[in-house]
């Protein structure tokens, strides 16, 4: 798709708040840092629709981009912080769990992952639920151009492996830097879209 207009149409702090719509959605979901304000920022071409990393412990939303009147980009909080309360922590779970279970809209999860690294315990967990409540995920593999390109196809295995995923579920690496992945992930949004 060819973005042009986009905006922050509505901000959530509790499942009542979700807007009252018919756009599909596409969800970012990652743990806090992982590049997920990058990725939506480069995928509709702007510098900083997207917010970056917020501080540990601040208010936690949903963030709806309405992308060009077709669909939503929406924006999950990043989990991971060390810091966070058992509290936060289990608001955080019932708060994505009820825009997953509850929203007939939402075609696609994008699952953030740092091509660097093992995948984290929350990382399968949140790979898990999404398979759980049957939506469709793609993963992306983050910050690409940290790594050496003859090591991109060891750790796309070991994500792979790390998560159990399966052989049908697509990962791509993508570097916000670089652009590398960008139209690749874009021909599989608009395949969620235009269905
Ligand atoms: P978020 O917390 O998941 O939204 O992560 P951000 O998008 O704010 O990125 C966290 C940090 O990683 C920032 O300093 C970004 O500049 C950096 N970053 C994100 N994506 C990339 C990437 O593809 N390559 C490199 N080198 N740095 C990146």
């Amino acid at each position: 798709m060819n973005v042009n207009n986009v905006s922050l149409d509505v901000v959530c702090g509790n499942p009542s708040q979700f807007p009252q719509s018919h756009l599909n959605e596409i969800a970012f979901a990652g743990k806090s840092n992982v590049g997920k304000s990058s990725l939506i920022n480069a995928l509709v071409n702007r510098k900083a629709l997207a917010r970056t990393s917020s501080q540990p412990g601040k208010t936690q939303t949903i963030n709806f981009y309405n992308v060009e009147d077709k669909l939503y980009f929406v924006d999950l909080p990043g989990y991971g912080f060390a810091k966070v309360s058992k509290d936060l922590r289990e608001k955080w779970g019932k708060f994505i769990e009820s825009y997953l279970t509850k929203r007939e809209q939402l075609k696609l999860v994008v699952l953030l992952v740092d091509i660097r690294h093992e995948p984290s315990e929350n990382d399968k967990m949140m790979y898990d639920w999404i398979c759980h409540y049957q939506k469709n995920v793609l993963v992306v593999a983050t910050k690409a151009d940290k790594i050496k390109r003859s090591q991109i196809q060891k750790q796309i295995s070991l994500i792979r492996k790390t998560l159990q995923m399966d052989p049908n579920h697509i990962i791509i690496p993508f570097s916000a830097e670089t652009k590398q992945g960008k139209d690749e992930i874009w021909e599989i949004l608009d395949q969620w879209v235009l269905n």
